[in-house]
């Protein structure tokens, strides 16, 4: 003798109220195989579980990408590695997994001339580590400065920089467009000070150090906030001509030699004839 079914509408109020949104789409058609093909209770309930848990792991990511502000087609797989042949594509990789650095709220600093691809470098690690579960947020830096004078200038600056700490990584991109002018309230010196040691920042900058004297409000502090950030960090010099420049002279040096090998086809007709 079976014992009766259980309700199906209670059962979808219940996991309404559970919150568990796949068991509920999945269950009908799982307990259905399992009355036929005679699972065990454990397998189904196993089943319905995990499926719930891949679910909700998969939809964090995806909350976690939305709320990074990153370029979606700025990724590791659109990266080409042999146009910056002084960055280690295995290095990169390690970083890409997260793991310590992050953990020691290390930093990884990325210079280079403009066109480099410093902010699509950038990018595509922040992508990568979002896929390994860690949060991050990526801003340009006079953004973010801009956002935290007004939170300092409403007493709210402490509770701004704690909120930040929810993020493991920050991407903070374009450092040395930041102006005194901007660093007046020494924000940027905060951030980088708050963070030290316990969250990690990613930056990007035109200039390496020596240029940094603008960004902050006097040489006392650029050189307080270059220590703290090169205390655990990765330097990567991408002294690169500008991809954006050099692919469009590839490809008006490939257009320039298909139209020279025409008109040597064209040659090649006439003197057939
Ligand atoms: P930077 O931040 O150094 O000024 P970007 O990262 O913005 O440079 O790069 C400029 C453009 O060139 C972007 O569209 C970027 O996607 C592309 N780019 C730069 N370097 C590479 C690369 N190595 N592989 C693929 N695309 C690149
Ligand atoms: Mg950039």
């Amino acid at each position: 003798m079976s014992t009766p079914a259980y309700d199906a509408g209670r059962l979808a109020l219940m996991l309404n109220e559970l919150r568990l949104p796949t068991i509920a789409r999945l269950w009908p058609e799982f307990a259905q195989r399992s009355d036929k093909e005679g699972w065990q209770a454990t397998r189904l309930l196993g089943a319905l579980l995990e499926h719930e848990l891949a679910e909700r792991a998969k939809r964090r990511i995806e909350r976690h990408r939305a709320e990074s502000h990153l370029d979606p087609t700025k990724t590791l797989a659109t990266f080409d590695f042999s146009m910056v042949p002084m960055v280690s594509k295995a290095h990169v990789m390690a970083l890409a997994t997260g793991d310590a650095w992050l953990e020691k709220g290390a930093t990884v600093l990325l210079f280079g001339p403009p066109g480099a691809g410093k902010s699509h470098l950038g990018s595509a690690i922040g992508h990568a580590l979002i896929d390994a579960g860690y949060r991050v947020m990526f801003t340009r830096t006079s953004e973010l400065v801009q956002k935290l004078q007004a939170a300092r200038q409403s007493l709210q600056l402490p509770s701004a920089l704690a909120k930040l700490d929810r993020f493991d990584l920050i991407i903070l991109d374009d450092l040395s467009y930041a102006r005194k002018d901007q660093a007046e309230t020494s924000v940027l010196f905060e951030l980088i000070a708050e963070r030290y040691e316990r969250h990690s920042l990613l930056i990007t900058a035109n200039q390496p150090f020596s240029g940094w004297n603008d960004v902050f409000p006097d040489p006392g502090m650029t050189v307080a906030a270059i220590d703290r950030l090169v205390h655990h960090s990765t330097i990567f010099e991408m002294n690169v001509e500008s991809y954006r420049r050099r692919t469009a002279s590839d490809k008006q040096n490939s257009r320039r030699r298909q139209s020279s090998s025409d008109n040597h086809k064209e040659g090649a007709t006439n003197m057939a004839e």
